[in-house]
Formats: C-alpha cells, structure tokens, sequence
C-alpha cells in the first residue's frame, strides 16, 4: 500500500495493509512514561477502534461501494515499532521481524471466530511461508505490508485462510473463514490533533480524537462520519472534491469537503452506526463532549478534513435524523436514509 505520505500531515501514518488497523512506528505519549505503558496506550486504543471500526464494516457492507472479503483483524509487526517499544512488544506478544502478528480481534469477527487473539503469530498462509524479513530492523512497514498483502489476496476469494500461527512457541492450524465487509481500514495516527478523515481507501482517526470518544458509540459517531464519507465517494466526486484523480489528491486535503458533504456525512452516519448496534442518541452527545474539550469546534470550523458547523449546530440538525431512526424502528422499516 502507498499512502503518499506528503499528502499526510506529519506523514505519521502507519503504512499497513487492507486488513490492518494499527498505529505508526512513532512512539507516543509521554515521552516520560514507561515503554509498557506506552504500549498498553497504543494498545488499548487499537482495540477499541479496531471494535467499532469492524462491527461498522461488517454491518454496513450491503451499502458500501467497494467491498472485501475480511477477517476483522488488526496486525503488527516488531519492526513496526521503534527502538524503545519493540523489545516489549516482541516480549508480549512474541512478534518476530516483519511477520503479522494479532494486534486486535474484535469480537464477532472471523478471527475472534477462530480463536485468535493478540499473541498469536502468523508464520504461513495456505502453506506458504510468511517472510520474516530483517529481524533487527526498526520503523519499517514495507514487510508487514507485503505479508499483510499476500493474506489479503488469499482472503480475496472468500474461501478459508488456512493459516499456520504460533502462540506461546506453539505452533498450530488455525482455519478462517472470512465474510464480506466494507473494504476500508482504519488507521490511528499519532498526531495529538483532534482529527478524523478518509482519503477514500482508509479510515483515519488521530490518537486524541479516540481519547475524546467517552464510549463504543461516540467512538462510532466519529469512525462512522468517515465511513458515510467512503461510502457517498465523497473523495472522488468532482463537485465535492475537485478535479477527480490521483494527481489532484493534494489538493482535494487542502480544500477539504464542502459544508453540505460534512452535514450528508452526518447524516447518513447515524443511520449507519443505527444499522450497526450502536445508540444514536449516545452517539451524538460526543458532540457536546467535543465542543467540551475542543474549544475550536464551538464554532464554524474549516481545516484539511473539511468545512463544518459548530458542534453545537451538527447536534442540532441531526435532532430529525435521530426522530427518523427511532420512528423506523418503532415501525420496523429498514435504517435507510
Ligand atoms: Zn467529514
């Protein structure tokens, strides 16, 4: 995968494949603090997006334009990490150089399904060996993102992934049958910025915005903003973005998205994480909490992600939207804007 990393700011975005959810190399939090709890930090948060962000994609794939066969799981890699976390991360989840190991297995999903779970190494996919790569090597993606790309492509057929994986220095056969869902993963960059956006593959979501979401269902009011994004293809229609293409990418970040395509992606995100379990009513109170800690959003705001009301006025114009839900529900119409 290439994510351009100039059009990133910062560039601190972990370079990891279609089923990955993890967290870039860069060591965050308190510098002060001690590398295990650094790595219970990154950890905790890559568990809690990785929750939400599945169970959105899995209920959601009916309505998403582009859709893949998944797991649900999270990887890492020990050479993912930089100097002062990985002999941590290799010693609490027996990560060896570039193979994928699990970082999250949501429940529900077809890895939780067959069993795996954080500590588990993968080392083979249909018999073929994964590559290990240079064990010693620090801050480096491209072998995580070649294995997590060859599991993808055997997960791409829909058939069973018949994987070789060792936990606790035992080796077995573990079989995973995985299901249709949308086909874009979630990434937490460590920005200490409040920001979530999509460049249209990816999810995004900054480690502060996670800290900001009280629960799974404000969580979800955020992951689920993006996704309506990612599904009305906000970040290829012309008239929203720009000149359509590649090339114009860098300026479609600048410009962000129009104040209607934020409001649609609102909107249509509510209904989403409604279809998805999750409570609306809750979802929308990380608004207040928002405006609460982000003095910033109490008014208008235009930034890279795009041009948005306040959060006080989003709260306000998604009132009919959380009538609209509750009024299907009472009657059992589908959750469909
Ligand atoms: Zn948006």
């Amino acid at each position: 995968m290439k994510l351009r990393p100039g059009l990133l700011a910062a560039a601190l975005v972990l370079a990891a494949g279609l089923s990955a959810c993890g967290h870039p190399a860069i060591e965050s939090g308190s510098p002060a603090a001690p590398p295990a709890a650094r790595l219970d930090a990154l950890n905790a948060a890559d568990a809690r997006v990785a929750e939400v962000s599945w169970t959105l994609a899995r209920s959601n794939a009916d309505l998403c334009p582009v859709n893949r066969f998944r797991t649900g799981w999270s990887l890492q890699s020990a050479s993912q990490y930089g100097d002062a976390l990985r002999p941590v991360a290799e010693a609490r989840y027996g990560l060896e150089g570039d193979l994928p190991g699990i970082l999250a297995a949501p429940a529900g999903s077809p890895a939780a399904a067959a069993g795996l779970a954080p500590g588990d190494l993968i080392l083979a996919v249909e018999g073929r060996p994964l590559d290990r790569g240079d064990v010693g090597a620090a801050s480096a993606y491209d072998g995580l993102d070649a294995n997590t790309a060859l599991l993808d492509a055997a997960a791409a057929g829909g058939g069973p992934l018949d994987l070789s994986v060792r936990r606790a220095g035992v080796v077995r056969r573990v079989v995973v049958q995985p299901v249709a869902a949308c086909a874009y993963p979630t990434q937490i960059e460590l920005t200490g910025s409040f920001r979530s956006h999509t460049d249209g593959r990816h999810i995004f979501i900054s480690d502060r915005m996670v800290e900001a979401a009280a629960g799974p269902d404000q969580l979800a009011f955020i992951l689920a903003h993006e996704l309506a994004h990612a599904v009305l293809e906000h970040r290829t229609q012309p008239d929203v973005t720009g000149p359509r293409g590649a090339g114009n990418a860098a300026l479609t970040l600048r410009r962000g998205l129009s104040l209607s395509a934020e409001a649609d992606a609102d909107r249509l995100g509510l209904y989403l994480l409604a279809r998805a379990g999750f409570d609306p009513y809750q979802a929308v109170a990380f608004l207040p909490r928002y405006a609460e800690i982000n003095p910033a959003a109490r008014f208008p705001q235009a930034n890279a992600g795009g041009v948005y009301e306040s959060a006080p006025a989003r709260r306000r114009a998604l009132q009919p939207v959380l009538a609209d839900i509750a009024a299907r529900r009472a009657d059992g119409r589908p959750l469909i804007p």
